[in-house]
Parts: C-alpha cells; structure tokens; sequence
C-alpha cells in the first residue's frame, strides 16, 4: 500500500540539509583528464588518475592507464576489485580470458594475477576500484610490497608536489 504523500510535483527538490557529518560529494568534469599532470606515474609505462581516495572505507578509485606493452607487476587481492575498460585491453597471465573495451571485471578475493597489455595496444585505459591492499608478491607469494590507498595519497601528494599543482591538490579526492 503507498505511503500517504504531500508530494505533488516529483520536481520538487529534497527540502531538508543533508546530514551535517556527510562528506561532499565529488564530482570530475574531466575523468580523463586533457592535462597530462594528473596522472601519476607508477612505472614508466604505468600510471593511474586518482578519482576517489577513500581513507574512511580503505578503498581506491582510479583510473589505470598503461602504454607501451606495459606489465603491472604480480600482485594478490584479499578483498575484491571491480574494473570496467574503457580502451584498450588487457589479460592476465594467470588467466585465459582477455578484458576489452567495454569489458566489466570483478576480481574476486584471493586473486594473485600479473596484467599484461599486448604490443598491439598503444594505449589501455581501465577504471578500477580497488579495496583494501595490493599486495606485490614473487611468483610463490612471497610479499615484495604493498599499496594501499594511504601509499596511493602519497605518491599523489609527491606527483602533483612535483608537477608544480602542489601537494593539496589531491585533498579534492581524499574522503
Ligand atoms: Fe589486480
């Protein structure tokens, strides 16, 4: 049974203040950005644009751009990725599938995978959410290193220090 409503015009906007201890929202005009300053270089092939760095929650969302037959190094998910191409494409050497433009991926915990663009792909560009910590590993899973989003807003802060946007520039996607 419908709720019994005042509402007469589905125009009208939500008339109350949003919670006072919510965060703001974010919004980015350019997610691929025209300024090649926002992408923060990993390797000298692989790089990713930061679009939410979620401190509160321990997750990132970034896109990741790969040229030149890039490798981003093997790597072990404790907690899931979701991933959506948005050029080029991609595969894992762990895998026998190939995620394309248009492809949606959901990489589910206890991955250990090594993404590997082709040499016929100038360019790969794939949106990733990331939760948690990646976690580098030798070939037998032996830790070499880790990322997570607080070692993401650093190489930001240091990128974009460097870069001449400063180092606040990455507060905008802080939450
Ligand atoms: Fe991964």
């Amino acid at each position: 049974m419908p709720i019994e409503s005042k509402d007469q015009n589905p125009m009208t906007p939500y008339q109350l203040p949003f919670p006072g201890e919510a965060l703001d929202e974010i919004v980015i005009a350019d997610a691929i950005p025209e300024d090649e300053r926002l992408w923060v270089p990993q390797t000298d092939t692989v790089s990713f644009r930061p679009l939410c760095l979620n401190r509160s929650q321990g997750y990132w969302m970034n896109l990741l751009r790969v040229r030149q037959s890039g490798i981003l190094s093997r790597h072990r998910h404790p907690q899931p990725v979701h991933g959506f191409v948005l050029k080029g494409s991609w595969h894992y050497l762990e895998h026998d599938w190939v995620a394309r433009e248009g492809s949606y991926v959901f990489e589910a915990p206890g991955e250990t995978h090594t993404l590997v663009v082709p040499d016929d792909v100038d360019e790969m560009i794939t949106y990733f959410q990331v939760n948690g910590v990646m976690i580098y590993v030798d070939p037998y899973g032996s830790v070499q290193g880790y990322e997570d989003v607080f070692t993401k807003i650093d190489m930001c802060r240091k990128h974009y220090a460097d870069v001449g946007l400063g180092e606040d520039y990455v507060d905008q996607f802080v939450r």
